[in-house]
């Protein structure tokens, strides 16, 4: 049978590697997995709660609007309720925008390296991917306007960066913004938004007012601890959501992730809690980088992508062999690098022993 040409162009996503197939395969009894940016802490002890409340309406489908958890989101955020749509997951989010804004004929913007979903996406649509290198790990904002054609529908800042954690500041986007037509959606990926401290970051949801061409895409997958669950969003003015509800699932975020997300997003104590234990975990980490002299992106997030000075698969197999699997940089776009989650201090702790005796240096522990 023969697919569409351009998907043979797009390569299978490749996740983080399972925990129990590694230790299956090595033999190890304890695997850390600091490979996915999930949260170390869990997730909200109320969410569990609402999940256990919900077991006896699996036979009923689920609201389709997600009325309840709109509503709450709308009034959490400050928005209309109409300017919100959940996805499964905010990767499906990526997806709507794809479907409904690029195709043949069109063109979409973005840096490189970045999260992989927007190039995946667009190319499956049939878009013409334009791609902007990075400058010191950053978007490399004036270069990504100035790639900007006729043609192009969408421009996508993801903002932490993910594989590289670091911010655009609000003066660095609202520059940009003045520079991009309103006729070109920007789409603003914000995915680790809760975890960032550095005041310089852009509070982007007042925007919206001034800039309807912009989407914010959040998740509840992140510092929410929900992965599992599948449920993100975006924000945007009310005619954008409405478009990407032409092309939305009707059930595409299931009863027990709403019942979770609305639990999570009332227990902002658990989010404030694992902000400050991350960025605890950050400061362990780096400062152990710094010692050893590896160099590091400043990260804003809750991984940070790190020189091993070794090649990466290399490194990565030996992580592995000590039960920590990480993500190699050869597949993120940064040979010579590693992404590590930050984990639990004790997680930090074996990460940082094994990585020691991976790139020979003394651990001091
Ligand atoms: C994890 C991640 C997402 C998507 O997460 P979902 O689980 O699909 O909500 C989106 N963007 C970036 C940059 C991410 O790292």
């Amino acid at each position: 049978m023969q697919p569409k040409q351009r998907i043979l162009n797009v390569p299978p996503y490749k996740p983080g590697k399972p925990i129990d197939e590694v230790k299956r395969e090595l033999g190890l009894t304890e695997v850390i997995k600091l490979a996915s940016n999930e949260n170390p802490f869990g997730c909200s002890e109320q969410a569990k709660e609402a999940i256990r409340a919900q077991l006896d309406t699996l036979a009923i489908y689920p609201d389709g609007g997600s009325m309840q958890l709109r509503w709450e989101l709308a009034d959490f955020l400050g928005v209309k309720a109409d300017q919100l749509i959940f996805g499964n997951g905010s990767d499906e989010v990526v997806q709507m925008i794809t479907r409904a804004y690029l195709g043949e004929g069109t063109s979409t913007v973005m840096a490189t390296p970045t999260f992989p979903q927007y190039k995946s996406n667009a190319t499956i649509d049939g878009a013409e991917v334009i791609e902007v290198p990075l400058k010191d790990g950053v978007h490399d904002l004036d270069a990504m306007a100035a790639a900007i054609k006729a043609d192009t529908r969408v421009v996508w800042v993801c903002n932490p960066n993910n594989p590289s954690g670091t911010i655009n500041t609000e003066a660095e986007l609202v520059a940009f913004l003045g520079k991009v037509s309103k006729d070109v959606m920007v789409v603003l990926d914000e995915a680790y938004y809760e975890y960032v401290v550095d005041a310089a970051y852009p509070q982007t949801v007042p925007m919206l007012a001034q800039y309807p061409n912009l989407i914010i895409l959040r998740t509840f997958s992140k510092i929410y601890g929900l992965a599992a669950l599948r449920v993100g969003y975006g924000v945007a003015s009310e005619d954008m959501i409405s478009t990407l509800n032409r092309v939305r699932e009707p059930f595409n975020t299931s009863t027990l992730a709403q019942a979770a997300a609305r639990a999570s997003l009332a227990d902002q104590e658990f989010v404030v809690r694992c902000r400050d234990l991350n960025r605890q975990g950050l400061k362990q980490v780096t400062d152990k980088f710094d010692e050893w002299g590896l160099s590091y992106y400043p990260s804003q997030a809750n991984f940070v992508l790190v020189n091993v000075g070794i090649d990466s698969d290399e490194a990565f197999s030996k992580m592995l062999k000590q039960g920590i699997i990480t993500r190699s940089g050869n597949a993120l776009g940064f040979p010579g690098y590693l992404r590590i989650t930050i984990g639990n201090e004790a997680q930090n702790d074996q990460m940082l022993q094994a990585l020691a005796n991976t790139v020979g240096v003394a651990s001091n522990k």
